[in-house]
This record gives structure tokens, sequence and C-alpha cells, in this order.
């Protein structure tokens, strides 16, 4: 990663400082603490907009990993007996779920998608293929990854760093949907006195082991230079400020 491209081009302010991101959703991220659902329309209504007119306004090419953690996760099933692949299996549907209300909302936000899926689903989405992908997002096409790697024992942090590795995305964008707006000293909400970090090194997550991220997930950006924005998701605009690249959360490079 040159100093340029993180920097992008001054001469185009119009243009957001990424040119192409992955972002990271969270599965509890399309749910709120105020209605039962799984999926709350209203949350993912509102996200889906400011990515699509994010997306627009500032010319970003966008792939979002979505994960299942509001529908199953494979450790839930695998404490309580059950066989972990058969459970992790059950996550990665649960991401495709997601995928299916995220891409519904953002077509109604007037923003062309395409779900692809590492596990095949030939009746509902296309399957992950590299160069599809690169060519939906050369097209202006928000690209919903589905069903994490496709292969139990991980979670969706790694595939967003994997899959932002082969599309050849400048950084990955980690949204929380906790309260915590990017990565401290210590847990804010247990520490009072903890500091935000407006950037950090790889190693430094990793010595601390400060859990913004799954440690392999970390542990391959560190390994191919690709920086992580953590930052809070739930707070409108910032999704936008994180794509024009405004100082918020934390960069960890
Ligand atoms: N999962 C998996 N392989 C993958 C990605 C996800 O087996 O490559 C399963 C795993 O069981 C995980 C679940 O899908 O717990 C949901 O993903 P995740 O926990 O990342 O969801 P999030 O916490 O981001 O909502």
């Amino acid at each position: 990663m040159s100093e340029q491209s993180l920097q992008g081009d001054p001469a185009s302010p119009s243009v957001g400082r990424w040119r192409r991101v992955v972002l990271k959703i969270s599965g509890e991220a399309l749910a709120s603490a105020a209605s039962d659902e799984t999926i709350d329309a209203a949350t993912v209504g509102r996200l889906a907009k400011e990515i699509a007119t994010s997306c627009s306004e500032l010319g970003t090419e966008m792939a979002v990993v979505v994960g299942g953690g509001n529908i199953w996760r494979g450790t839930t099933g695998a404490g309580e007996g059950m066989d972990r692949a058969a459970s992790d299996t059950m996550g990665m549907l649960g991401t495709v779920i997601n995928a299916l209300a995220l891409q519904d909302a953002l077509e109604r936000a007037g923003q062309p998608t395409r779900v692809l899926s590492a596990v095949q689903m030939a009746q509902v989405c296309e399957p992950y293929i590299r160069r599809r992908a690169l060519r939906h997002l050369e097209k202006g096409r928000v690209v919903i990854l589905a069903a994490g790697m496709g292969s139990p024992y991980f979670t969706t942090d790694t595939p967003a760093a994997l899959r932002a590795a082969e599309i050849e995305a400048e950084v990955i964008m980690k949204g929380t949907h906790s309260g915590v707006d990017g990565v401290y000293s210590a847990d804010p909400r247990v520490e009072p006195d903890a500091v935000r970090y407006e950037r950090i090194g790889f190693m430094d997550v990793i010595s601390q082991d400060l859990r913004v991220m799954d440690m392999t997930a970390i542990a391959f950006c560190r390994d191919n230079q690709i920086p992580i924005l953590v930052f809070d998701i739930m707070q409108p605009g910032n999704v936008r400020a994180a794509l024009a690249g405004e100082q918020i959360g934390t960069l960890i490079s």
C-alpha cells in the first residue's frame, strides 16, 4: 500500500479518499435493540440509504461482507454439543439471509447490487468468482459477499480480509455496532479512562490482544498490508465520513 493510494488524489476533493473498499457488517448491525426482529427493516433501510448515497456521491467501489451473528453463530451450537462443521454451515446460511435483506434494501435505495455467495445457491444468487466480483465493482454495483469463505471454522472477519486482498481493496472498514467507536487501550465500557487510538499498528493490536477483529483476519491483513478502519457504523453519517477519509474511528495499519 503506497502512501499515495492511502491519501487519494488531493486534486479531486469530490472523489472519496478510498477508491475500493470492503465493508464488514456484523449481522447484529442489521438488528435493533428497539425491536425483537432478527432483521430490523428500519435499521437495514437506514444503512442501505447511507451506503447507496455515499458510494454514488464519492464514486467508491464497495464490496460488503455480511455476518450472520443475529441469526446463528457456529460456536453457539458447538457449545451445546453440535457438530462444529454443521453448526458453522448454519451460520454461513444465516449470512445469505442477511445478504438478501441488504440487497433488497440497497436496491430500493436505487443502488444496483449483486449477491455473490461462497456456497453455491444457483436459484438465489451468483457464486463467488473473483473476476466476476471485479467486473460488478467496475460497473458501479455494490457486491454483497455471502457465506463467508464457504468453509467452517471461520467467522466472516477472515473472508472480509481474504476478499479484500483478492479484489485489491485499499481498506477493510469494520463497522462496529456495540457503541465502541474504534480501538481503545482497554474496553471503554468497563474502563472509562480507556483512550481511543486514531492510528495503531498491527503488531500493537496483536501484542496487546485488542479484540477488534478475529486474530486470523488481523494477521492476514498485516501480512498483506491491508489497513483496517474500525468505526461505529450505527452513527448516522459515519459510512460517508469513513469513505471520504475523514478522521473517525481507528485506522490499523
Ligand atoms: N461462518 C463460517 N465460515 C465463514 C464465515 C462464517 O463457518 O467463512 C459461520 C460461523 O459459524 C459464524 C457464522 O457463520 O459464527 C456467522 O458469522 P459471524 O460470526 O462472522 O457473524 P457476525 O458476528 O459478523 O455477525
